[in-house]
């Protein structure tokens, strides 16, 4: 089982100074900071997925790369300009999730096969609208016409992007997205995209389903699929449902979750092997816009709120797993956070997180070089790198699971 992470240029600084929470001086940001596979010891995934309207913008306006990025990017190549380590594979899609909206998608096979070429990538996915609904029910009675429009014009589109690869002996994988509205559907989908040639396949549109459904859906596919087709679930984690997956013939998948869950998620911030904990909030008294708004109102002292945020951080650093320096830390927390005004209490969770003190255990490079920090909420470079560290969490995971053993030997 293969995991790809989606990119959405998230990097850190490697000489970020968290002492001083100071970015060093004189840096460039493209020159000297550092994707997740750059600051653990392994890549903590066998690919990445990088969207066209990430890069180059759709309807919604720009994408997430300025134009110098961008021009970059179509210049050096995907690997270079990420600096990928050999073995890591560049897979290319569309971002069909930015023109979700529109009736038809605003990019042509042709485009989305020239970007893939310009770019250097080792496989793409052909250009699809994501069908937004399903029903299990088999007649199809409450099926929504459009779902099924846009399911024939993902198939319409696939067979255009399989002949222009043809025609131009390009070197890029072709990968044929599949799009369905029900268990038959996304089985006919794959029929049909076997039958244009496509040995790859990314199922898409299933991130709302239910773990039932995606089961009931692999289940249906497995009728008409074959031995050597190779299934991607397009933006799903699931790893408790992953054996599952990969029993009817997933083979890879992409999601941001483990990354995100560092710093979007209430509680599941920190990853573990066995089960997940919050992260320590200590917001900067500079970069935390309802504490400045209390400060220039005069409701809040600015000299105790910077006392405050810094003896919280100073306990957390002097931290040393015995009960009473816990108790400081819980204490020094609860003070910072009247004065944040924070509403909600997090104190249970922060002594299991403190009790637990995970980072100690962990021996992926950025728990080795950081500890605690990792575990503090707090700024983009400690959130970031907490999400680098699920996601070696998450391949340490996938590594156990008896799909990877079976098929890795
Ligand atoms: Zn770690």
């Amino acid at each position: 089982m293969k995991f790809f992470f989606p990119d959405s240029q998230d990097l850190v600084s490697p000489a970020y100074d968290f002492m001083r929470d100071e970015y060093p001086a004189h840096r460039v940001r493209q020159r000297d900071d550092r994707y997740a596979h750059e600051v653990l010891d392994h890549a903590p995934y066998h690919g990445i997925l990088v969207s066209k309207s990430i890069v180059d913008g759709s309807i919604k306006g720009a994408g997430k790369y300025t134009t110098a990025q961008r021009a970059r990017m179509h210049r050096m190549g995907v690997h270079k300009f990420f600096r990928l380590p050999p073995g890591v594979e560049a897979l290319g899609d569309n971002g069909a999730f930015n023109y979700i909206d529109e009736p038809t998608p605003p990019v042509t096979p042709a485009q989305t096969l020239s970007f893939y070429e310009e770019c250097g990538f080792d496989a793409g996915v052909s250009t699809d609208h994501v069908v937004f609904g399903f029903t299990e029910s088999t007649d199809g009675e409450d099926a929504n016409p459009d779902w099924e429009a846009r399911r024939r014009l993902t198939l319409r589109l696939a067979e255009e992007f399989m002949s222009l690869c043809r025609d131009r002996a390009s070197e890029v994988e072709p990968v044929g997205a599949a799009q369905g509205w029900s268990p038959a559907t996304y089985a006919d989908s794959v029929r049909a995209l076997q039958d244009m040639g496509y040995q790859r396949i990314a199922l898409g549109g299933m991130v709302p389903l239910k773990t039932r459904e995606i089961l009931a859906s692999l289940d249906e596919i497995g009728g008409v699929l074959k031995s050597d087709t190779h299934l991607h679930l397009l933006g799903i984690t699931r790893v408790e449902s992953m054996d599952d997956f990969a029993a009817l013939g997933v083979t890879s998948f992409d999601s941001t979750s483990a990354f995100r869950q560092a710093f979007m998620d209430d509680r599941k911030n920190f990853h573990t092997p066995d089960r997940a904990y919050v992260a320590i909030r200590v917001p900067q008294v500079d970069g935390n816009p309802t504490l400045k708004r209390a400060i220039l109102a005069g409701h809040v002292s600015q000299t105790e709120a910077i006392s405050a945020e810094r003896e919280t951080l100073k306990a957390l650093r002097a931290y040393d797993g015995s009960a009473a320096s816990r108790r400081a830390c819980l204490d020094r927390l609860e003070e910072y956070s009247l004065v944040c005004r924070t509403k909600k209490s997090y104190r249970d969770a922060y002594e299991e997180t403190l009790a637990a003190a995970p980072w100690t255990r962990c021996s992926c490079k950025i728990c080795r070089d950081h500890g605690v920090e990792i575990a503090i909420f707090r700024g983009t470079e400690r959130n970031k790198r907490r999400g680098f560290h699920n996601m070696s969490v998450l391949a340490t995971k996938m590594a156990q699971l008896k799909s990877h053993r079976s098929t890795n030997g």
